[in-house]
Order: C-alpha cells, then structure tokens, then sequence
C-alpha cells in the first residue's frame, strides 16, 4: 500500500540560483508529506560538465569551465551561509570536481562521475536554503540506493535493487527529516557513479517514489504543466489538467521535453499519481497523470522532437528469408541504443533514433553501423524531426477532421500509426517542423 509520503523533485531552473531555491523550499515547507525532494543540477551546470567529458578543451579551457561551474555555485553559497557538515561535504566534493577535471582523457565511467558533480552539489545548497526556511532536512546521497546497470551515460535502473536498499536506507529516515537528494545519478552493483541520460531527474524521482511507495511524485518546473504544445512554440498552446498514463507517456517519448520519457513507467506500475507544475508560481495548478482513463477520445497535443538520424537498412538477400530484424534488433539492442519509430518492407526496414546535442552519450557508435554494414546496405539520414499527434483512441476514422487532410500539406519522410492508440507519429525536415507543429495545433487543437 502506497504511503502519504511525496517526492518533489526541482528541475533545473526552479534551482538556477538563490531566488529560485527559495521559492522551491516554500513549496516544500507547505506541504509536510513532501519527505524527499530530488535536485537536478542548477541550470546551465550539466551543460558545462557534458563540455567536460567531450574532452576537447586544454588545461586552460577545462580551467574556464571549472570556473563557470564554480561561479553559478558560489553565487548561492554567497547568500547562504553553509553549516559545518554541508560546507565540509560541499568543499570535499568540489576537489574532487577539480581533480577529475584536471585529467586530459577521461574514461566512460569518469565521463559519468564528472556529470554527477551537479546534482552532488545543488543538494548541498538546497538542504541549506531548506534548512534557513526552518525545514529540517538532510542530505542524501541518492547512490546509496539508486542502484543501475552500468551502461555508463545511460544507465537502466535495477528496480528490485533499488526498493531493497531504499527500504533498508532511506525510509527509516523520512520520519521527521526531508531527505535532499540527487536527480539524474545512480550507482552500479560496484559502487560506480552512473547517470541516467539527459534530463534524467523526473526519472529519478519516479523511481524513488516507487521504491518508497508514495502516493505522489511532484515534478516543479518552469511552465504551469503539460501543454497542448510546448508553449514556447506555441502562444495559444494550453495547459492540460489531467491526462492517463499513456498519454502522458506518449507525450514524453516523443518530445514533450517537461517530463524524461521513462518517468511515467515507475509511476504507472505503482499507481503513483504525477503532478507537474511550475515552481515560479505554485499556486496555479498545473497537470495531474493518473491511472485512469481520460473520456474523451481525439488528438489532446501535438509534440516534436528534433535532431532524429533515420537509418535504413536495406538486404536484398532477406527476400523470403526470416531472422533480418532480430539480427538487426540484437545489435541495436548490444549498443544500448533505443528505438522510437520502425517501419519494414520486406527487405528493407527504416528507423529512428535520437541525436540530441548535448546527449550525455551519442545515440549511434561508428562500431554499431560497421556491424550491421556486414549484412545490409545502411543509410543514416539526418536533420529530421519526429512529430507526433497525441491523443486517445487515434484511429483515422474516429477523429472528426480528417488527419490525412491535416497531413497533406506537409513533406512527410516517414509515417507511423496504428501500433498505439495514443499516437500518430512522422518524420519531416527540420528546418520545417516548428510551422508543421504550429500548423497542426491550430488545426487540430485551437478550435474554440
Ligand atoms: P526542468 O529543468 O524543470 O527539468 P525542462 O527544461 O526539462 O525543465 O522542461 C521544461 C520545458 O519543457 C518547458 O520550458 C517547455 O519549453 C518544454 N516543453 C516542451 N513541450 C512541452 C509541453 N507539451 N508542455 C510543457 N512544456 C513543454
Ligand atoms: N542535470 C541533468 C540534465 O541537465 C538532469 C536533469 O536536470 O534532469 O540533463
Ligand atoms: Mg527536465
């Protein structure tokens, strides 16, 4: 049975600096079942640290990025004064950031500990600005229990592992303390640092939750919840109050960046209801995920996600023959690498994959397309973007505009629908997509 206790996790912005922290520490003095609260790295900092780990920077441009790490940090520290255990936690953590940081070649598993060090110091400062608005909290540190494989950049989480050590470490803890914790980082069966990819965070607090069993996962962000589009896009996109799991997790997969795609999983296994809001104005309201079916059917959001490489793979001598996607699947799946849109004929089958800028890990190894170049011809596209209709019940006929119609306009690279009822998705040129997106919403979502 699920607890009264929640997790509210702060994203980058809602800690990018003193004013921001504070805001966020009041939402968590106002609502007493708030028993761990999960940080991501003050905003801007991770994005330092991935330059990091690129290792293309000398001893004086690592030294730079140092500095800009440490001056968004101490900007904070300026205005809160430590306690002797978190300035003690907080100093020793730094050198060690300086250390690795002094090294000019860095291996995978130092790639993560290097992009851990955000998260491992917001939580200093956190738990101090808690602290001065009269919350007694701690600090914890989240790779006692988060337990991963160690698919370094990308780690998948060992859900048994971590309720066993959450329930062994953590829940004792939460009785009359707020646990500070870490989004984004996790440990493998040896200790290791290891991260979950960028934007990891939402994920993290979701896998807590589960391991907690609490009843809520509150993600605060910087827009008031989930919107038809990303608002940014979009200035009549609109907030949606309630949507099901699988909606949302639509949403999420296929680039609604508010929420990390796998966020919903831990939640939906459990039953554990996600909130998202906006910690610049808490009493807004903002978008509640739950188990239950949303009513009505219809496109409710229409998302993009850029920067998709489109990999054909083309075996004339598959013709009749069986077994082509397995093998090409068990390599794909031998690197990690995830898939979000297939589409076959008989001797060919074009996929996508994520090419995000900053990723903590490129999608696609030079290893991998040498492998599968050994039994097909491969192609790899760039420049596309995958969008997507979201929505319920998504069968062409039931919508009351034809999405055909909708379509035709636009140069579509691929298409894929009917595999999910929650989803019609497509890949076009890059440079065109934001007009696609804003060309379907208000289409298909503006109507009065
Ligand atoms: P955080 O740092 O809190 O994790 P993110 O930057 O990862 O925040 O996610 C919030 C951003 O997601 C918003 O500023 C918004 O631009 C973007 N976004 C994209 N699609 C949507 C959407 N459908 N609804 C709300 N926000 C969206
Ligand atoms: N700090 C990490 C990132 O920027 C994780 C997160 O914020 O969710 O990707
Ligand atoms: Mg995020």
């Amino acid at each position: 049975m699920n607890s009264q206790y929640v997790v509210a996790k702060f994203g980058g912005t809602s800690v990018a600096d003193f004013e921001a922290m504070s805001r966020c520490a009041h939402i968590v003095r106002d609502n007493p079942n708030v028993r761990v609260v999960v940080v991501s790295a003050c905003a801007g900092v991770t994005n330092h640290l991935v330059t990091l780990t690129q290792q293309k920077e000398d001893e004086a441009g690592r030294k730079a990025v140092v500095a800009a790490v440490e001056n968004i940090q101490q900007a904070i520290i300026d205005q809160v004064s430590l306690d002797a255990d978190l300035a003690e936690g907080y100093k020793q953590t730094f050198s060690e950031f300086e250390n690795l940081a002094s090294l000019p070649a860095l291996s995978r598993q130092q790639c993560d500990e290097m992009l851990s060090f955000g998260e491992r110091f917001s939580s200093y400062l956190f738990t101090q600005i808690l602290r001065n608005n009269q919350v007694q909290a701690s600090r914890f540190d989240v790779r006692k229990v988060l337990k991963t494989d160690n698919q370094f950049g990308k780690a998948n989480p060992n859900v048994a592992a971590t309720r066993e050590a959450a329930q062994t470490n953590l829940v004792a803890l939460l009785g009359d303390t707020v646990q500070v914790t870490q989004g984004f980082i996790g440990s493998d069966q040896y200790g290791q640092t290891t991260t979950l990819g960028r934007g990891g965070s939402d994920y993290s607090a979701a896998l807590l939750a589960e391991a907690i069993d609490a009843s809520s996962v509150h993600i605060w962000t910087d827009v008031v919840g989930i919107f038809s589009t990303d608002p940014r896009l979009c200035v009549k996109a609109r907030p949606i109050p309630r949507l099901s799991f699988d909606e949302a997790a639509e949403m999420a997969t296929f680039g609604a960046k508010v929420l990390h795609p796998a966020t919903i999983l831990p939640a939906s296994r459990k039953g554990i209801s996600v909130f998202v809001g906006s910690s610049r104005d808490p009493q807004a309201g903002g978008t509640w995920i739950e188990k239950e079916k949303t009513a009505q059917a219809g496109i409710r959001a229409v998302t993009q996600r850029k920067n998709q490489i489109l990999l054909t793979l083309k075996s004339p001598e598959m013709l009749l023959a069986s077994g082509f996607l397995a093998r090409i699947f068990t390599i794909l799946s031998n690197y990690n690498i995830s898939v979000d849109l297939v589409t076959t004929s008989e001797i060919s089958v074009a996929l996508t994959l994520d090419n995000a800028p900053n990723a903590s890990r490129p999608e696609l190894e030079q290893a991998c397309l040498d492998e599968l170049g050994e039994f097909c011809h491969v192609t790899v596209e760039n420049n596309l973007t995958l969008v997507a209709m979201i929505g319920s019940e998504i069968q062409l006929k039931k919508c009351q505009l034809n999405l055909m119609d909708v379509l035709s306009e636009f140069n579509i690279r691929l298409i894929c629908h009917g595999a999910s009822k929650h989803n019609l998705c497509f890949l076009v040129e890059q440079q065109e997509s934001d007009q696609v997106v804003q060309s379907i919403h208000a289409k298909l979502l503006e109507v009065a």
